[in-house]
């Protein structure tokens, strides 16, 4: 079995939702007393948060390629980055280590291919729905994105850091979540892309008119798969 490096911490919770996620995974493929050898670097997101503030993201990329180096001196086979957000900085980590980094985005396009639809929303930070990083990746893969109005674009962010990066999950913020869901239903999505790693805390599927596509569920089983190929 491979070792898996994880950079965590962005935030914490959705991290605890990794861990379990891998390790169900490998129980469910090699059962027995099994577990996912993993090694783990936990940053600690108010430095990371603060730099996102700042638009400072050369800050974020020497926190996270620092964590990179040490996963793989300390053996990672490979590399998970446990947000979608910093997928940003995928490129200047990845010219400073050997090993690779398993892509959020690609392990999502999987997914979403495999059930043959095409047209997704997505729903995410302000970085991860403005910019290109997951987006991108997520045209050349064949999907066409499609993400909220500017009003809700900003609701969702600051669902996302003020309340569910702070362990915070109310029932208002679900109800906006599904109403934003439902429009992009009716502007001809299949699927909603819970592109942040702290939306499952949210919205589970029978929360939403659309089908969902967990970008925390799906990392992190594309990271247990990787390990035992
Ligand atoms: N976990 C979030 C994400 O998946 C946001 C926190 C961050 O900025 O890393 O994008």
């Amino acid at each position: 079995m491979k070792t898996i490096g994880i950079i965590g911490g962005m935030s914490w919770e959705s991290t605890v939702t990794y861990y379990e996620t891998i390790n169900e995974e490998i129980i469910r493929k090699l059962g027995g007393f099994h577990s996912a050898k993993i090694l783990m670097y936990s940053v600690d997101f108010a430095e990371l948060e603060e730099n996102m503030e700042k638009g400072y993201w050369q800050g974020n990329a020497v926190i996270l390629t620092d964590a990179a180096t040490r996963l793989e001196k300390a053996g990672a086979d490979f590399i998970i980055i446990a947000t979608n957000t910093m997928h940003k900085l995928v490129p200047d980590i990845e010219k400073e280590i050997s090993i690779p980094i398993i892509h959020i985005a690609d392990a999502t396009a999987d997914a979403i291919k495999q059930k043959g639809i095409k047209k997704v929303g997505l729903l995410g930070t302000r970085f991860t729905m403005t910019q290109d990083f997951i987006k991108e990746r997520l045209s050349s893969a064949g999907l066409e994105v499609m993400v909220p109005n500017e009003r809700d674009m900003e609701i969702v962010d600051n669902v996302i850091f003020n309340e569910l990066c702070l362990g915070k999950v109310l029932d208002s913020s679900r109800n906006e979540y599904k109403r934003i869901i439902d429009e992009m239903k009716e502007k001809g999505a299949e699927g909603v892309i819970l592109g942040c790693t702290e939306i499952g805390m949210l919205i589970k599927d029978e929360d939403s008119s659309l089908p969902t596509f967990d970008t925390t569920i799906l990392h992190a089983t594309a990271a247990a798969l990787e390990a035992l190929k």
